[in-house]
């Protein structure tokens, strides 16, 4: 069997470690993890997909969808927190933040961005489990080189390692640093595209795509996930009643989903996405490709099969021509033939 669809990536995603996650008090071992991208790679090798390196960009539309100052952030972080004594002196591994300038602590007072690395280390991040180490940043930069596949092709796969949909404007978090989906569908737009359709099936609410492009009506984004209301990540997004507002108004549609769904009330709901997106009229489509919606996976209580991944990528690639991005899936057994199904349902739309 040979899958004819181009796996877009970078090494440099691996260079990433993240040497775990603190949740809820306690560092956990964390589950995206580098392991991730290889054995992505290597099944989609083996299923005959040719393997092709992503080609390094400038980071002019990085900073169009992005504050420019969560870029150099990021640039920066590991490098001030390193000269600082962080890691060597007093044995502090990984940039963690542990104060955040929420809206209510600043009660309108301007944004600073304080000198010291440790208090402007939450600047930019809403989370204590993204964690940035010495080799982050090549990382995040190769997935957003990975999502901007070359633009003309009619059915693409970017394996973006870490994953980026929970990336807001200015804010990163949810092991997510910059919106490689986002940055894809910019992209798009910028060589020629008048309307991108965001669909994303990550098992989680994308709440950072959804909120870069909340008031434009040139991307519709849509999204089933498990419900937040439900006491899932993240939380304080991903509900019913975010429907776009100002000129995007309408332009966004979630689906949120009871923990349990499997592929009957997953594939429906996709169902009612899809025929939403169609109605726009594309001109592409940029697929968030979660693969932690499956039963297996360790982070999202859905309950999907890999046929119901195999339908669904044949839904979503009929709409248009089609960039798959690689978002969440943590399922190490399992996570190549997830990803292998739904490329090789994708695939049977685009050679038809
Ligand atoms: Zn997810």
């Amino acid at each position: 069997m040979t899958l004819p669809v181009p796996v877009v990536w970078s090494e440099d995603c691996l260079r990433h470690e993240p040497g775990g996650e603190v949740w809820l008090g306690v560092r956990d071992q964390g589950t995206e993890v580098p392991a991730r991208a290889l054995v992505l790679r290597d099944a989609l090798a083996a299923a005959g997909a040719p393997i092709v390196p992503a080609r390094p960009h400038d980071e002019l539309l990085l900073r169009t969808v992005h504050d420019p100052d969560l870029v150099d952030h990021l640039a920066g972080i590991w490098d001030a927190w390193s000269a600082a004594g962080f890691p060597a002196d007093y044995g502090r591994d990984r940039v963690v933040p542990y104060v955040f300038p929420t809206a209510g602590l600043l009660g309108g007072l301007p944004l600073r961005t304080p000198p010291a690395v440790h208090g402007r280390a939450g600047r930019f991040c809403y989370d204590t489990m993204t964690l940035v180490g010495p080799g982050s940043w090549a990382a995040i930069r190769g997935a957003v080189d990975a999502g901007l596949v070359s633009s003309g092709e009619r059915l693409a796969y970017a394996l973006c390692r870490p994953p980026g949909h929970h990336v807001t404007r200015d804010a990163y978090g949810g092991s997510c640093y910059l919106n490689n989906a986002a940055v894809a569908a910019q992209a798009l737009l910028a060589a020629g595209a008048r309307r991108i359709a965001i669909i994303d099936i990550d098992a989680h609410h994308g709440n950072g795509t959804q909120m870069i492009f909340y008031e434009r009506p040139d991307v519709w984004y849509g999204s089933l996930h498990v419900d937040p209301g439900a006491g899932w990540f993240p939380h304080y997004a991903g509900y019913t009643a975010e429907r776009g507002a100002g000129p995007g108004e309408g332009f966004n549609r979630n689906l949120p989903l009871a923990p349990g769904t499997g592929d009957d009330g997953w594939l429906t709901a996709l169902d009612a996405l899809c025929a939403e997106a169609r109605a726009l009229g594309p001109d592409a489509v940029v697929v968030s490709l979660g693969l932690d919606a499956a039963a297996t996976d360790p982070e999202s209580p859905l309950r999907v099969t890999e046929a119901g991944y195999r339908t669904a990528g044949r839904m979503v690639a009929s709409l248009g021509p089609t960039v798959l991005i690689q978002e969440g899936g943590y399922d190490l057994p399992t996570l190549g033939a997830l990803a292998v199904a739904a490329l090789a349902g994708a695939a049977t739309v685009a050679h038809e």
